[in-house]
């Protein structure tokens, strides 16, 4: 099992867990002493100070903007128990539907961090939002008609009747819970899993309002999985580069620490890239960067691929040979070299078909390509440790270079 298995598996795992834990630790609640019980109240609060404090340390604005709703659909929770009263009702109707969209909103949302002028106008939706729920119950003879709309019955299905939860809500739980899920899938970011763990403790929370501990302890779940995600963000954004989006120098380190016996180690420097940087400018040396980083993360033959740093990357590809690879490394080579970037001039088109017409007209735009040079070296039993290997594909490009760049050197 290697590490990077390990950490992904972690990001579902974890909050996947804490989960089951609450739904333990909810049966053994009752063998606690009164006073005991009453603290289960304020793991809530607990959690969430660390989770707002933690969330405006690391600037993550998605994260605090839930928490910030989580907390008041807490503390309104508490306020006003669900009864059959117009007040707690309708409270209660709005959180089933406003939680669910929000969490869908914040999970789709661009970080834009916390103080920030985005992040004070999301703060402000927040608040906005409150402000038309308030409305409402302030002045039930003009707007009752709104929270009997939200209580309207879709069908009249018998599985529907065991759910406190309006079926308009169910609806948008189901709703947004399935895009979050494409979303984690797609993206594995450990602050959209937290979103879609706290989607699921809330729909839970409702659903079982009128219960003693549901409330506090999934409350606490929920506010514990968007504290811990915060953590695990800026782990993984340490390990990634941000200009290609593969994993850092800091990644092929630990990598290189679980590595079989047999490993091909393949060293990449684009060919003559000052050059390139002085002709076009440091802004398309990153866009080629970008295309370069892209074509070889999807390099063949079960390949790694890392930023070693600046114009340099690195492959590594456990359990196989050199003559298994280089096929592989070949096909990069030519892929790369192929590539017309188009270089967008001062007067780029704004919508992209007005582009893609423009590029092909005569005249319009302009296109560039790069070369790479690849140095391979594989582990042998004079050469094991990956340090030694490294320097071998190293010396590899060196050679590759000499000879004429754009090229292989084994
Ligand atoms: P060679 O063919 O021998 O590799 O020549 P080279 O010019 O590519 O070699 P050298 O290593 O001397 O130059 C690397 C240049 O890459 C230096 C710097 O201008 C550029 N560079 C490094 N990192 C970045 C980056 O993140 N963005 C951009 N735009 N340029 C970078
Ligand atoms: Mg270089
Ligand atoms: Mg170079």
């Amino acid at each position: 099992m290697s590490y990077a298995f390990v950490k992904r598996a972690t990001t579902i795992a974890l909050p996947a867990a804490l989960l089951v834990a609450t739904w333990a630790a909810l049966h053994k609640v009752q063998f606690l002493s009164a006073p005991e019980r009453e603290l289960a109240f304020y793991a809530p609060w607990l959690a969430l100070s660390g989770g707002l404090m933690l969330s405006l340390a690391f600037n993550r604005g998605r994260v605090f903007l839930a928490l910030v709703m989580v907390g008041f659909f807490y503390l309104f929770a508490r306020c006003y128990p669900l009864s059959d009263q117009y007040l707690p009702r309708t409270i209660y109707l709005f959180d089933s539907i406003l939680i669910p969209v929000n969490l869908l909103l914040l999970c789709f949302m661009r970080e834009r961090g916390v103080f920030t002028q985005p992040g004070r106008m999301r703060l402000g939706f927040l608040g906005l939002q409150a402000v038309v729920v308030f409305w409402v119950v302030r002045y039930p003879q003009d707007y009752s008609s709104i929270p009997e709309l939200i209580s309207l019955p879709l069908s009249n299905a018998r599985l529907l009747q065991g759910f406190a939860i309006p079926q308009l809500g169910l609806l948008l739980f189901l709703v947004c819970g399935g895009l979050i899920s494409i979303r984690v899938l797609k993206r594995r970011n450990p602050i959209d899993v937290a979103l879609l763990g706290t989607l699921v403790s809330l729909a839970i929370v409702l659903n079982r309002i009128g219960t003693d501990f549901v409330p506090p302890l999934f409350v606490a779940a929920a506010v514990l999985l968007l504290t811990i995600s915060v953590l695990q963000d800026s782990h993984s954004m340490a390990f990634t580069d941000d200009l290609t989006g593969l994993p850092s120098r800091r990644a092929l380190n630990e990598q290189v620490m679980g590595l079989p016996r047999r490993y091909v180690v393949a060293m990449l420097d684009v060919d003559h890239f000052k050059r390139f940087n002085d002709t076009y400018g440091h802004d398309v040396g990153d866009q080629v960067l970008k295309m370069v980083g892209s074509r070889i993360a999807a390099v063949k033959g079960g390949g790694k691929p890392f930023r070693y740093g600046g114009e340099e990357f690195t492959v590594i590809f456990p359990r196989k040979d050199l003559k298994e690879v280089t096929s592989h490394l070949e096909e990069l080579r030519q892929t790369i070299g192929s590539y017309q970037l188009w270089i967008r001039g001062s007067d780029r088109p704004k919508d992209a078909e007005a582009g893609k017409a423009k590029r092909g007209a005569a005249g319009g735009g302009k296109s560039v390509s790069v070369t790479i040079s690849i140095g391979v070296a594989a582990s042998s039993d004079n050469m094991r440790t990956p340090a030694e290997v490294i320097k071998a594909a190293d010396k590899a490009l060196y050679r590759a270079k000499q000879r004429g760049r754009n090229q292989i050197a084994t």
